[in-house]
């Protein structure tokens, strides 16, 4: 019930605006896979393709061994979870389940099982006869999800299923979202700009900007290992430090910046002696002096801004030099911390230190020669039809 999604040199364009451009990807069987970028990059474009409310203008599209580029969506046996539900609030939850297995021609003493099976995953079994107007976000996005599931969708399609609820219930639906899906072991493709959503759910992720894919990887590597500075930014937060590579040798790279030296064991990219750098440092692998990590081998005076108190941890923001300010993260602030114009000395890890080329061949593809002027364009489906047409 699970099958590899691939997507090979797939472009769409709508009049002069290229929302996918030339993405390849192979989505593994079973995978939580998730598109993730900033507005406009493409994501919800590259999901409708996958459930075919729209088809690519080229570009191959296969789920297993089927091609499906030109294939309806009511005969690609995909479940979709919408941002706004899109369920019938007049029907009853039943009802609003058993629907795409009505369409389906199943038997009814069938479609009442798997009914009943699917409530039961989603925790909701209790509630079957009740209106869905009558539910509250939470639980219309467990029917939501329980529709999409009880057809057992070869791919299931999360259009960023969380973002109409409030940041509690967000949270305890993303641990429902894991638990789900490695209960029924769908392969299941989930668009959301929230990093925080994609780093804790994903098995991977792409990272998308202007319609083109950046990086694909666990959200480990795409955090640890980001390409360029555009994925270091877009998934938490960094601070980036100019340089030049001055030396390289057994793994670790000298880099001469306007604060001196910083030294890096972490390099992925083929750098040459001379070359630009930016170098991303995480606000958490910033050290106090007092709590200074074993290996550590960059050590440099800085200066408080300011200091905010959160409780789990304590922000600063520290001048490091008359024109670079970084922000550091101190974990567990147990004792009165540093005030605004404190010095201190503060350590990076070699480890931590991560050189990423400067020079970086962003894509960039729209095409604005007609500036938003989207005359001509594709209407796009309502929530309502493209429902009706799973
Ligand atoms: P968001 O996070 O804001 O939903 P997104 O990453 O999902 O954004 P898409 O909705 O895929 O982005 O849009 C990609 C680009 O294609 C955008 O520039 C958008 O304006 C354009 N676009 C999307 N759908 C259409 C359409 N039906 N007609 C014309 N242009 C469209």
């Amino acid at each position: 019930m699970s099958v590899e999604v691939r997507l090979d040199h797939i472009v769409k364009a709508f009049d002069t605006t290229v929302a996918v451009n030339d993405v390849s990807l192979e989505i593994k069987e079973g995978e939580l896979f998730f598109l993730l970028g900033p507005s406009g990059c493409g994501k919800t474009t590259c999901l409708r393709i996958l459930a075919g409310f729209y088809e690519p203008d080229s570009g191959t599209l296969m789920f297993g061994e089927r091609e499906m580029s030109r294939v309806p969506p009511n005969k690609r046996n995909t479940g979709m979870v919408f941002q706004n539900y899109a369920l019938w609030p007049h029907m009853t939850v039943f009802e609003n389940v058993e629907y795409g297995l009505s369409l389906r021609k199943i038997d009814k003493e069938v479609r009442k099982e798997k009914v009943h099976e699917v409530l039961e995953v989603v925790q909701m079994p209790e509630y079957a006869d009740r209106p869905v107007n009558k539910l509250s976000g939470g639980q219309q996005q467990r029917i939501a999800l329980a529709r999409a599931l009880v057809v057992e969708p070869d791919v299931l399609l999360l259009d960023e299923p969380l973002s109409n609820l409030d940041a509690k219930l967000r949270l305890e639906m993303r641990q429902e979202i894991k638990r789900i899906h490695s209960q029924v072991g769908a392969t299941a493709v989930y668009v959301t700009h929230d990093q925080q959503e994609a780093i804790h759910l994903a098995d991977r992720m792409a990272i998308m900007r202007d319609g083109s894919i950046i990086q694909v990887g666990t959200p480990r590597e795409i955090y640890r290992f980001p390409t360029n500075p555009f994925v270091a930014s877009f998934i938490g937060e960094t601070n980036f430090i100019s340089g030049k590579i001055q030396s390289l040798s057994n793994g670790t790279a000298e880099i001469e910046t306007e604060i001196g030296i910083l030294r890096s064991t972490t390099i992925y990219h083929d750098f040459t002696n001379g070359e630009a750098v930016t170098c991303c440092i995480r606000p958490e692998s910033i050290h106090f002096d007092e709590a200074t990590a074993e290996g550590t081998s960059n050590r440099m005076s800085a200066k408080v801004l300011n200091a905010t108190y959160l409780g789990r941890i304590e922000e600063y923001h520290l001048a490091l030099a008359d024109e670079l300010t970084v922000k550091a993260v101190l974990y567990n602030p147990r004792t009165h911390g540093k005030n605004a114009g404190d010095t201190l000395s503060i350590s990076v890890s070699a480890d931590d230190v991560i050189p990423l080329p400067v020079a970086v061949n962003l894509p960039i593809n729209r095409d604005s020669r007609n500036g938003t002027d989207l005359t001509g364009a594709e209407e796009p489906y309502s929530d309502e039809e493209e429902r009706e047409n799973l």
